[in-house]
Protein backbone atom coordinates (compact mmCIF):
# COMPACT_ATOMS: atom_id res chain seq x y z
CA UNK A 1 0.00 0.00 0.00
CA UNK A 2 0.81 3.63 0.24
CA UNK A 3 3.24 4.79 2.49
CA UNK A 4 2.79 7.57 5.68
CA UNK A 5 0.64 10.71 3.96
CA UNK A 6 0.84 12.67 6.96
CA UNK A 7 3.48 13.11 9.72
CA UNK A 8 1.51 14.25 12.46
CA UNK A 9 -2.31 13.24 13.30
CA UNK A 10 -4.79 14.70 15.83
CA UNK A 11 -8.02 13.19 16.46
CA UNK A 12 -10.18 14.68 18.36
CA UNK A 13 -12.87 12.76 19.78
CA UNK A 14 -11.89 8.68 20.35
CA UNK A 15 -15.01 7.55 19.74
CA UNK A 16 -16.16 4.71 16.93
CA UNK A 17 -14.47 6.63 13.58
CA UNK A 18 -11.55 7.94 15.13
CA UNK A 19 -10.46 4.35 16.81
CA UNK A 20 -11.15 3.51 13.52
CA UNK A 21 -8.93 5.96 11.65
CA UNK A 22 -6.43 5.79 14.29
CA UNK A 23 -6.09 2.13 13.87
CA UNK A 24 -6.14 1.81 10.29
CA UNK A 25 -3.58 4.83 9.87
CA UNK A 26 -1.61 2.40 12.12
CA UNK A 27 -1.95 -0.33 10.71
CA UNK A 28 -1.26 1.01 6.76
CA UNK A 29 1.89 3.29 8.41
CA UNK A 30 -0.30 6.33 7.13
CA UNK A 31 0.45 8.39 9.91
CA UNK A 32 4.15 9.32 11.97
CA UNK A 33 2.63 10.66 14.73
CA UNK A 34 -1.09 10.44 16.57
CA UNK A 35 -2.11 12.58 19.15
CA UNK A 36 -5.75 12.01 20.47
CA UNK A 37 -8.01 14.27 22.44
CA UNK A 38 -11.47 13.30 23.90
CA UNK A 39 -13.84 14.55 26.75
CA UNK A 40 -13.36 12.22 29.49
CA UNK A 41 -10.25 10.61 30.97
CA UNK A 42 -11.47 7.09 30.64
CA UNK A 43 -11.76 7.64 26.95
CA UNK A 44 -7.81 8.79 26.52
CA UNK A 45 -6.64 6.08 28.85
CA UNK A 46 -8.27 3.64 26.17
CA UNK A 47 -7.26 5.17 23.35
CA UNK A 48 -3.79 4.65 24.96
CA UNK A 49 -4.47 1.41 25.99
CA UNK A 50 -5.67 -0.09 22.68
CA UNK A 51 -2.79 1.64 21.17
CA UNK A 52 -4.67 4.06 18.54
CA UNK A 53 -2.59 7.07 19.67
CA UNK A 54 0.68 7.30 20.70
CA UNK A 55 -0.19 10.30 23.03
CA UNK A 56 -3.21 11.92 24.58
CA UNK A 57 -3.72 15.46 25.70
CA UNK A 58 -6.16 16.39 28.14
CA UNK A 59 -7.42 19.40 25.75
CA UNK A 60 -8.03 19.63 22.42
CA UNK A 61 -6.04 23.22 21.78
CA UNK A 62 -3.18 21.00 22.96
CA UNK A 63 -3.53 17.81 21.21
CA UNK A 64 -3.62 20.10 17.78
CA UNK A 65 -0.16 21.78 18.48
CA UNK A 66 1.91 20.87 15.42
CA UNK A 67 -0.32 18.93 13.31
CA UNK A 68 -0.41 18.28 9.68
CA UNK A 69 -3.91 17.02 9.88
CA UNK A 70 -6.76 17.68 12.06
CA UNK A 71 -9.94 14.92 12.52
CA UNK A 72 -12.84 16.30 14.14
CA UNK A 73 -14.68 13.04 15.05
CA UNK A 74 -16.95 14.30 18.39
CA UNK A 75 -20.74 14.74 17.53
CA UNK A 76 -22.31 17.21 15.01
CA UNK A 77 -23.79 19.64 17.71
CA UNK A 78 -19.62 20.07 19.61
CA UNK A 79 -17.85 20.67 16.46
CA UNK A 80 -18.10 24.05 16.41
CA UNK A 81 -17.15 24.58 20.24
CA UNK A 82 -14.22 22.29 19.21
CA UNK A 83 -13.51 24.73 16.04
CA UNK A 84 -13.32 27.83 18.54
CA UNK A 85 -11.13 26.22 20.87
CA UNK A 86 -8.39 24.80 18.44
CA UNK A 87 -8.11 27.62 16.15
CA UNK A 88 -5.28 29.81 17.79
CA UNK A 89 -3.54 26.62 18.12
CA UNK A 90 -3.09 25.25 14.75
CA UNK A 91 -0.49 25.18 12.60
CA UNK A 92 -0.01 27.11 10.10
CA UNK A 93 -0.64 25.02 6.59
CA UNK A 94 -2.47 22.27 8.65
CA UNK A 95 -5.48 20.74 7.09
CA UNK A 96 -8.49 20.56 9.31
CA UNK A 97 -11.31 17.80 8.18
CA UNK A 98 -14.11 16.44 10.05
CA UNK A 99 -16.01 13.05 10.11
CA UNK A 100 -19.63 14.32 11.01
CA UNK A 101 -22.46 13.06 9.65
CA UNK A 102 -24.22 16.04 8.32
CA UNK A 103 -21.96 18.60 6.10
CA UNK A 104 -23.93 21.92 5.82
CA UNK A 105 -24.18 22.59 9.54
CA UNK A 106 -20.49 21.45 10.34
CA UNK A 107 -18.95 24.18 7.82
CA UNK A 108 -21.36 26.35 9.52
CA UNK A 109 -20.23 25.90 12.74
CA UNK A 110 -16.69 24.90 12.30
CA UNK A 111 -15.38 27.26 9.19
CA UNK A 112 -15.79 30.81 10.41
CA UNK A 113 -13.44 30.08 13.81
CA UNK A 114 -10.56 28.82 11.11
CA UNK A 115 -7.56 31.12 10.70
CA UNK A 116 -7.12 31.84 6.81
CA UNK A 117 -3.82 29.73 6.83
CA UNK A 118 -5.66 26.32 7.56
CA UNK A 119 -7.35 23.87 4.74
CA UNK A 120 -10.41 23.19 5.88
CA UNK A 121 -11.92 19.72 3.67
CA UNK A 122 -14.72 18.31 5.41
CA UNK A 123 -15.61 14.76 5.00
CA UNK A 124 -17.86 11.81 5.91
CA UNK A 125 -17.01 8.12 5.79
CA UNK A 126 -19.98 6.23 5.30
CA UNK A 127 -19.00 3.48 7.81
CA UNK A 128 -20.35 2.58 10.95
CA UNK A 129 -21.97 0.40 12.98
CA UNK A 130 -24.67 0.70 16.15
CA UNK A 131 -21.23 0.51 18.65
CA UNK A 132 -19.76 3.57 20.19
CA UNK A 133 -16.92 4.56 22.40
CA UNK A 134 -12.78 4.06 21.89
CA UNK A 135 -13.00 0.37 21.97
CA UNK A 136 -15.82 -0.52 19.09
CA UNK A 137 -13.17 0.65 16.28
CA UNK A 138 -11.17 -1.46 13.59
CA UNK A 139 -8.73 -1.23 11.10
CA UNK A 140 -10.87 -2.67 8.29
CA UNK A 141 -13.91 -0.35 9.07
CA UNK A 142 -13.92 1.93 5.94
CA UNK A 143 -12.22 -0.93 3.91
CA UNK A 144 -14.50 -0.45 0.18
CA UNK A 145 -16.69 2.38 2.19
CA UNK A 146 -17.59 5.41 0.61
CA UNK A 147 -15.77 8.51 1.86
CA UNK A 148 -17.75 12.12 0.76
CA UNK A 149 -15.21 14.62 0.94
CA UNK A 150 -16.95 18.40 0.30
CA UNK A 151 -13.81 20.76 -0.32
CA UNK A 152 -16.04 24.00 -1.09
CA UNK A 153 -13.09 25.23 -2.99
CA UNK A 154 -10.36 24.22 -0.30
CA UNK A 155 -6.86 24.09 -1.72
CA UNK A 156 -6.55 21.06 -4.18
CA UNK A 157 -3.15 20.07 -3.08
CA UNK A 158 -5.11 19.24 0.74
CA UNK A 159 -7.69 17.91 -0.79
CA UNK A 160 -5.57 15.53 -2.66
CA UNK A 161 -3.63 14.42 0.54
CA UNK A 162 -6.69 13.79 2.71
CA UNK A 163 -8.09 11.68 -0.13
CA UNK A 164 -4.29 9.31 -0.18
CA UNK A 165 -5.03 8.87 3.47
CA UNK A 166 -8.75 7.31 2.77
CA UNK A 167 -7.59 5.46 -0.29
CA UNK A 168 -4.59 4.18 2.12
CA UNK A 169 -7.75 3.26 4.50
CA UNK A 170 -9.06 1.51 1.82
CA UNK A 171 -12.13 4.11 1.26
CA UNK A 172 -13.15 4.92 -2.33
CA UNK A 173 -13.74 8.86 -1.96
CA UNK A 174 -15.97 10.95 -4.27
CA UNK A 175 -16.11 14.93 -3.70
CA UNK A 176 -19.87 16.41 -3.33
CA UNK A 177 -21.50 19.34 -2.11
CA UNK A 178 -22.19 19.67 0.90
CA UNK A 179 -25.82 20.36 0.58
CA UNK A 180 -26.21 17.69 -1.64
CA UNK A 181 -24.57 15.26 0.41
CA UNK A 182 -27.44 15.94 3.26
CA UNK A 183 -30.36 15.31 0.57
CA UNK A 184 -28.67 12.17 -0.71
CA UNK A 185 -27.34 11.13 3.32
CA UNK A 186 -31.45 12.10 4.19
CA UNK A 187 -32.46 9.43 1.80
CA UNK A 188 -30.31 7.05 2.57
CA UNK A 189 -29.03 7.14 6.30
CA UNK A 190 -30.94 10.08 8.56
CA UNK A 191 -34.73 8.92 7.50
CA UNK A 192 -34.46 5.48 7.82
CA UNK A 193 -32.84 5.54 11.26
CA UNK A 194 -35.63 7.43 11.88
CA UNK A 195 -38.36 5.33 11.03
CA UNK A 196 -36.47 2.60 12.61
CA UNK A 197 -36.39 4.44 16.07
CA UNK A 198 -40.02 5.21 15.30
CA UNK A 199 -41.23 1.37 14.39
CA UNK A 200 -39.50 0.35 17.52
CA UNK A 201 -41.47 3.09 19.70
CA UNK A 202 -44.80 1.80 18.45
CA UNK A 203 -43.82 -1.78 19.24
CA UNK A 204 -42.85 -0.25 22.92
CA UNK A 205 -46.06 1.00 23.23
CA UNK A 206 -47.65 -2.51 21.87
CA UNK A 207 -45.94 -4.38 24.02
CA UNK A 208 -48.00 -3.03 27.39
CA UNK A 209 -50.83 -4.79 25.57
CA UNK A 210 -48.96 -7.89 24.09
CA UNK A 211 -46.71 -8.19 27.28
CA UNK A 212 -43.23 -9.71 25.90
CA UNK A 213 -44.26 -10.75 22.79
CA UNK A 214 -42.71 -8.09 20.55
CA UNK A 215 -39.73 -9.57 22.19
CA UNK A 216 -39.87 -13.15 22.23
CA UNK A 217 -41.24 -13.17 18.91
CA UNK A 218 -39.39 -10.59 17.46
CA UNK A 219 -38.95 -11.78 13.44
CA UNK A 220 -36.37 -10.56 11.18
CA UNK A 221 -37.79 -7.11 10.32
CA UNK A 222 -38.15 -5.93 13.51
CA UNK A 223 -34.91 -7.11 14.97
CA UNK A 224 -33.12 -5.49 12.22
CA UNK A 225 -34.76 -1.58 13.03
CA UNK A 226 -33.85 -2.66 16.93
CA UNK A 227 -30.14 -2.86 15.70
CA UNK A 228 -30.42 0.37 13.94
CA UNK A 229 -32.37 2.24 16.98
CA UNK A 230 -29.59 1.03 19.33
CA UNK A 231 -26.95 3.93 17.97
CA UNK A 232 -25.89 6.70 19.91
CA UNK A 233 -28.63 8.87 21.49
CA UNK A 234 -26.26 11.91 21.19
CA UNK A 235 -25.10 11.58 18.08
CA UNK A 236 -28.65 10.57 15.79
CA UNK A 237 -30.12 13.43 18.15
CA UNK A 238 -27.55 15.70 16.06
CA UNK A 239 -27.94 14.56 12.64
CA UNK A 240 -31.52 15.39 12.93
CA UNK A 241 -31.17 18.60 14.50
CA UNK A 242 -28.60 19.66 11.80
CA UNK A 243 -30.17 18.16 8.65
CA UNK A 244 -33.74 19.60 9.67
CA UNK A 245 -34.67 20.48 5.96
CA UNK A 246 -33.07 17.35 4.06
CA UNK A 247 -34.96 15.04 6.87
CA UNK A 248 -37.86 17.07 6.65
CA UNK A 249 -38.45 17.06 2.82
CA UNK A 250 -37.52 13.20 2.78
CA UNK A 251 -40.35 12.74 5.79
CA UNK A 252 -42.61 14.84 3.86
CA UNK A 253 -42.17 12.26 0.76
CA UNK A 254 -41.95 8.97 3.21
CA UNK A 255 -45.67 10.04 4.54
CA UNK A 256 -47.30 10.28 0.87
CA UNK A 257 -45.63 6.96 -0.33
CA UNK A 258 -47.17 5.63 3.00
CA UNK A 259 -50.74 6.83 2.64
CA UNK A 260 -50.59 5.42 -0.87
CA UNK A 261 -50.00 2.32 0.39
CA UNK A 262 -52.19 2.86 3.45
CA UNK A 263 -54.96 2.89 0.64
CA UNK A 264 -53.52 -0.08 -1.21
CA UNK A 265 -54.43 -2.28 1.60
CA UNK A 266 -57.76 -0.67 2.29
CA UNK A 267 -58.71 -0.99 -1.32
CA UNK A 268 -57.31 -4.89 -1.55
CA UNK A 269 -55.47 -3.21 -4.55
CA UNK A 270 -53.03 -6.48 -4.63
CA UNK A 271 -51.87 -5.46 -8.43
CA UNK A 272 -50.26 -2.08 -6.67
CA UNK A 273 -48.75 -3.34 -3.88
CA UNK A 274 -47.05 -6.11 -6.35
CA UNK A 275 -45.94 -3.30 -8.77
CA UNK A 276 -44.28 -1.13 -5.44
CA UNK A 277 -42.65 -4.29 -3.93
CA UNK A 278 -41.45 -5.81 -7.24
CA UNK A 279 -39.62 -1.89 -7.67
CA UNK A 280 -38.39 -1.82 -4.30
CA UNK A 281 -36.45 -5.26 -4.64
CA UNK A 282 -35.17 -3.81 -7.94
CA UNK A 283 -33.20 -1.22 -5.85
CA UNK A 284 -31.87 -4.07 -3.13
CA UNK A 285 -30.64 -5.62 -6.05
CA UNK A 286 -28.65 -2.63 -7.40
CA UNK A 287 -27.44 -2.06 -3.90
CA UNK A 288 -26.17 -5.63 -4.13
CA UNK A 289 -24.38 -5.31 -7.69
CA UNK A 290 -22.87 -2.27 -6.17
CA UNK A 291 -20.95 -4.36 -3.66
CA UNK A 292 -22.57 -1.78 -0.89
CA UNK A 293 -24.56 -4.38 0.55
CA UNK A 294 -22.41 -5.90 3.68
CA UNK A 295 -20.69 -4.27 6.62
CA UNK A 296 -16.69 -4.30 6.08
CA UNK A 297 -15.17 -6.84 6.65
CA UNK A 298 -14.32 -7.13 10.75
CA UNK A 299 -12.57 -10.34 11.45
CA UNK A 300 -15.24 -11.68 13.10
CA UNK A 301 -16.53 -8.58 15.18
CA UNK A 302 -20.00 -8.94 14.35
CA UNK A 303 -20.45 -5.42 13.22
CA UNK A 304 -22.72 -4.43 11.13
CA UNK A 305 -23.38 -2.15 8.11
CA UNK A 306 -24.79 0.89 9.96
CA UNK A 307 -23.70 4.47 8.63
CA UNK A 308 -24.77 7.75 9.67
P1 LIG B 1 -18.76 8.09 19.48
O1 LIG B 1 -18.25 6.69 19.34
O2 LIG B 1 -20.03 8.32 20.22
O3 LIG B 1 -17.60 8.99 20.16
C1 LIG B 1 -17.69 10.38 20.30
C2 LIG B 1 -16.38 10.88 20.86
O4 LIG B 1 -16.43 12.30 20.92
C3 LIG B 1 -16.07 10.38 22.26
O5 LIG B 1 -14.72 10.04 22.33
C4 LIG B 1 -16.35 11.61 23.14
O6 LIG B 1 -15.52 11.65 24.27
C5 LIG B 1 -15.95 12.71 22.20
N1 LIG B 1 -16.53 14.01 22.50
C6 LIG B 1 -17.83 14.37 22.56
N2 LIG B 1 -17.95 15.69 22.79
C7 LIG B 1 -16.69 16.17 22.89
C8 LIG B 1 -16.12 17.45 23.13
N3 LIG B 1 -16.89 18.52 23.30
N4 LIG B 1 -14.76 17.58 23.15
C9 LIG B 1 -13.98 16.51 22.98
N5 LIG B 1 -14.45 15.27 22.75
C10 LIG B 1 -15.78 15.10 22.72
O7 LIG B 1 -18.91 8.82 18.08
P2 LIG B 1 -18.68 8.30 16.58
O8 LIG B 1 -19.69 7.27 16.26
O9 LIG B 1 -17.23 8.00 16.40
O10 LIG B 1 -19.08 9.62 15.80
C11 LIG B 1 -18.21 10.72 15.68
C12 LIG B 1 -18.64 11.56 14.51
O11 LIG B 1 -18.65 10.74 13.35
C13 LIG B 1 -20.04 12.15 14.63
O12 LIG B 1 -20.01 13.48 14.16
C14 LIG B 1 -20.89 11.28 13.74
O13 LIG B 1 -21.94 12.02 13.16
C15 LIG B 1 -19.89 10.83 12.69
N6 LIG B 1 -20.15 9.52 12.07
C16 LIG B 1 -20.61 8.47 12.80
C17 LIG B 1 -20.87 7.26 12.18
C18 LIG B 1 -21.40 6.08 12.97
O14 LIG B 1 -22.04 5.19 12.38
N7 LIG B 1 -21.20 6.01 14.25
C19 LIG B 1 -20.60 7.11 10.82
C20 LIG B 1 -20.07 8.18 10.11
C21 LIG B 1 -19.84 9.39 10.75
P3 LIG B 1 -15.85 10.82 25.61
O15 LIG B 1 -15.81 9.37 25.24
O16 LIG B 1 -14.74 11.18 26.50
O17 LIG B 1 -17.20 11.27 26.07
Amino acid sequence: MMGQVYDRVALIGLGLIASSMGHAMKKWGLAGQITGHAKTAETRAAALELGFCDEVSATASEAVQGADLVVLAVPVGAMGGVAAEIAPHLKPGATVTDVGSVKQAVIEAVGPHLPANVHFVPGHPLAGTEHSGPRSGFPTLFVNRWTLLTPQGADPAAVARLRALWEGMGANVEEMEAGHHDLVLAVTSHTPHLIAYTMVGVADHLRRVTESEVIKYSAAGFRDFTRIAASDPTMWRDVFLTNREATLDILGRFTEELFTLQRAIRMGDGAMLHDYFTRTRAIRRGIIEAGQDTAAPDFGRGAKEDEA
